[in-house]
């Protein structure tokens, strides 16, 4: 992609894990990346890796589930580094509990950061991508989404996201935006560590347990799903719109 073609994109929960490497995957693919998260200054490792490897990346904090602060973000994404037309929705916490015990505040929590942020961004976005008749937007989901004891929240926010992206892909393909979803299995990141240290498993035997029901025969990794994201968002997917990619080593997680 040549200076004058290079287009603005936007990864958010894009300080470490699976964010983290999107983030870069796209400066490499030859975006410009606003690497969003919660907090700006712990942005800087990602910004720093894309920087030095040639690439342009500016460092954004925001909450995502917070309309203000989404529409500062992206009003700042535009003037800084030009008008995004691809947006990841990537940013995501896991609250899990068994449903009795579950509180009704983290309930809110998971479908705020998930659902909401995913609505916001979008919506904040969908205007430079109309205007430029080209855009590209990937959802976030999870095979959590299927089902997962523990997890009717999480599990709720993702498949809500399913039903985002396929109406977001009819109403949108029309101005040339494409809308799909990337749902990975288990992927070793700080998320699925936090996961082994609440049920107090200890990280190798948990990773193993997992990898014992992948047939691929491993863990997922961060750049497994950025791969899948990077070919969503490349030009020559323009006709590949409202899927569900699983990402997960098999038919299932
Ligand atoms: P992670 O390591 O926990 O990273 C998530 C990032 O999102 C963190 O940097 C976090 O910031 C940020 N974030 C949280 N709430 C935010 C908010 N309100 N606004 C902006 N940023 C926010 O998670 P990951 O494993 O890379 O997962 C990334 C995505 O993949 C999530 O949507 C997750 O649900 C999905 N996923 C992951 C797996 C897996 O096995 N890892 C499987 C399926 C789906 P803080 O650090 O400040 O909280």
């Amino acid at each position: 992609m040549t200076e004058s073609l290079r287009r603005t994109a936007i990864v958010t929960g894009a300080a470490r894990g699976i964010g983290a490497e999107t983030a870069r995957r796209l400066a490499e693919d030859g975006f410009a990346v606003a690497v969003l998260d919660l907090d700006e200054a712990a942005t800087k490792p990602t910004v720093d890796t894309i920087v030095s490897a040639g690439g342009r990346a500016l460092g954004v904090g925001a909450d995502v589930s917070d309309a203000d602060q989404v529409q500062a973000a992206v009003r700042r994404i535009t003037d800084e580094l030009g008008a995004p037309t691809v947006l990841v929705n990537n940013a995501g916490i896991t609250r899990d509990n068994l449903l009795f015990k579950m509180p009704d505040s983290d309930w809110d929590a998971v479908i705020a950061v998930h659902l909401r942020g995913a609505f916001l961004m979008t919506k904040a976005v969908q205007k430079h991508m109309v205007d430029v008749n080209w855009g590209r937007v990937v959802n976030l989901s999870s095979t959590s989404a299927l089902g997962n004891r523990g997890q009717a929240n999480y599990a709720a926010a993702k498949a809500g996201m399913q039903g985002l992206t396929k109406t977001l892909a009819i109403e949108l393909g029309k101005f040339g935006v494409t809308v799909n979803c990337v749902a990975p299995g288990f992927v070793q990141t700080e998320m699925t560590m936090a996961t082994a240290e609440r049920i107090g498993q200890d990280w190798d035997d948990f990773v193993a347990a997992r990898v014992a029901q992948i047939p691929v025969g491993r863990g997922g990794l961060p750049g497994d799903i950025a791969h899948a994201v990077s070919f969503f968002v490349s030009e020559g997917a323009g006709f590949v719109s409202g899927q569900v990619l699983y990402v997960a080593g098999g038919p299932k997680a």
